[in-house]
């Protein structure tokens, strides 16, 4: 008789198609079939216990099935499954809604205040909407001539076209470049791109120089600029100083540009505040929200925007200004009502403090790596580190992508029990915050002995 799980599997690879997956890997790879989830684990039908040292694609924020989320998703179940968001409405997206512009980021002397959600139900739509939003605004304000958007270099926003074009991972977009818009990329200020000597700041500063040229050549023509705060995350952990967003922040007011913030990986205490934009003391004119939104349970995402973009839309239906766009489930009620769950133990529970301590633990446990002679770069921002594997330390000379060191850890992270998944030469760590400080230590232990493994 096959073993449950070996037959799950064959059944499964009989079937489905798996997201950013080349399928033939499974014909060595094992598919892992998992039975059930509970706190920073998941639970195998082979029997096995493998730590999710990855949220579950950053997602599972508080770690798989929190009991109060548990909760409300049962007891919203038994009230109201699913209503159209037009013309109708329900409690959850009224109290996320209210509490979302309750928590957004503030900023001293800014009078800007994202006082409006609009919900999609994933990260890439809520790219989608953001992009069209600020279009549309600058149409509704008669600048039909601002058709461009700004990206950094190494972003990552999504996959759909509208977000594949204004991501730069080449993996991921080269194939369908012919498809796409062209935005404007501008270099990134990411600390492993900085010159030799230079600090954070001097290349955060050295990089809005930049920006500043290129909106200088461009002034007139672009909608907004985009960015993930802080830290760019699928396009490999890439960390900034925060001084850059208050310099992007400034350039945008004097070019007249709005500023997309991208918080759909690094919001709700990600990188040690609430949102990263925080620590640049900027409010940005669209704040991307998904992922963790929903504490990792349902797909939702929530693009939050100014009053004064709101307002641009607001006028009789004749005049054209309307928002006409819609997903069947924006802002489905059991999507929302775990949100409002996730954000009511986030605003009563020391999640922030308590990540503070968990933090300092994994960058004392990852320190002595820092010698290590293929890891190239060890970065940390709060609960996100990451390690660059290097065929050398010194020159930085990469793996060639090919070799695919990564999926050795990724292996060897599976057979000892925990769940890694490289971005190519990087190994990056995002648990989720239910994570212990033992448990801390054997992701380390592991991840360590794997690369061991993989560099040899
Ligand atoms: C994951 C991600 C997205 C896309 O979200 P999906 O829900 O996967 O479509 C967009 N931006 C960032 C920064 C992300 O990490």
């Amino acid at each position: 008789m096959t073993a449950p799980h070996v037959e799950l599997a064959a059944r499964d690879l009989a079937v489905v198609w798996h997201p950013c997956t080349q399928m033939h890997d499974h014909s060595f790879v094992p598919m892992l079939p998992i039975a059930g989830a509970q706190g920073a684990w998941l639970h195998g039908h082979d029997g096995r216990h493998y730590l999710d040292a990855v949220s579950s694609w950053w997602t599972c924020l508080l770690g798989h099935r929190h009991p109060r989320i548990v909760a409300a998703l049962k007891d919203q179940l038994d009230r109201l499954d699913h209503v159209m968001l037009a013309g109708f409405t329900h409690e959850p997206a009224i109290e996320l809604a209210e509490e979302l512009v309750r928590i957004a980021p503030r900023a001293a002397g800014d009078s800007r205040r994202l006082g409006r959600v609009f919900y999609a139900d994933n990260g890439s739509a809520a790219i989608e909407v953001a992009l069209k939003l600020s279009f549309h605004y600058w149409r509704n304000c008669g600048e039909h001539r601002r058709t461009r958007f700004v990206a950094l270099t190494g972003s990552y926003h999504g996959e759909t076209l509208g977000a594949l074009a204004v991501t730069d991972v080449p993996l991921y977009r080269a194939t369908y470049a012919a498809l796409l818009l062209e935005p404007l990329f501008v270099p990134s200020p990411d600390t492993w791109d900085a010159a030799p000597g230079e600090d954070a700041d001097a290349c955060a500063a050295r990089r809005l120089g930049e920006l500043r040229a290129l909106l200088e050549r461009h002034a007139g023509e672009v909608c907004a600029v985009l960015i993930e705060p802080l830290v760019q995350c699928a396009g490999g952990m890439r960390m900034h100083a925060a001084s850059y967003l208050g310099g992007l922040r400034a350039l945008c007011d004097e070019f007249a540009v709005h500023l997309i913030a991208d918080e759909i990986a690094v919001g709700f205490g990600r990188t040690g505040t609430l949102f990263a934009c925080e620590q640049g003391h900027i409010v940005p004119d669209f704040l991307c929200l998904s992922k963790g939104l929903t504490g990792g349970t349902l797909p939702l995402s929530a693009v939050l925007t100014t009053d004064a973009v709101y307002a641009a839309f607001y006028a009789d239906y004749a005049s054209g200004k309307a928002f006409l766009h819609s997903h069947s489930y924006t802002g489905n009620p059991l999507a929302c009502r775990a949100a409002v769950a996730t954000l009511a133990v986030l605003r009563e529970e020391p999640v922030l403090e308590r990540n503070r301590v968990l933090a300092a633990q994994l960058a004392a446990r990852l320190a002595p790596l820092r010698e290590h002679p293929h890891i190239a770069d060890v970065r940390q921002t709060g609960m996100i580190a990451a390690l660059e594997l290097a065929r050398d330390r010194r020159t930085r000379e990469p793996f060639p992508a090919a070799e695919r060191r990564g999926l050795r850890v990724y292996r060897h992270g599976l057979e000892h029990g925990v769940v890694l998944r490289p971005l190519g030469n990087v190994v990056y760590f995002m648990p989720p915050y239910c994570i212990t400080p033992a448990e801390i230590d054997l992701m380390v232990e592991v991840a360590s002995a794997g690369i061991e493994r993989a560099v040899a």
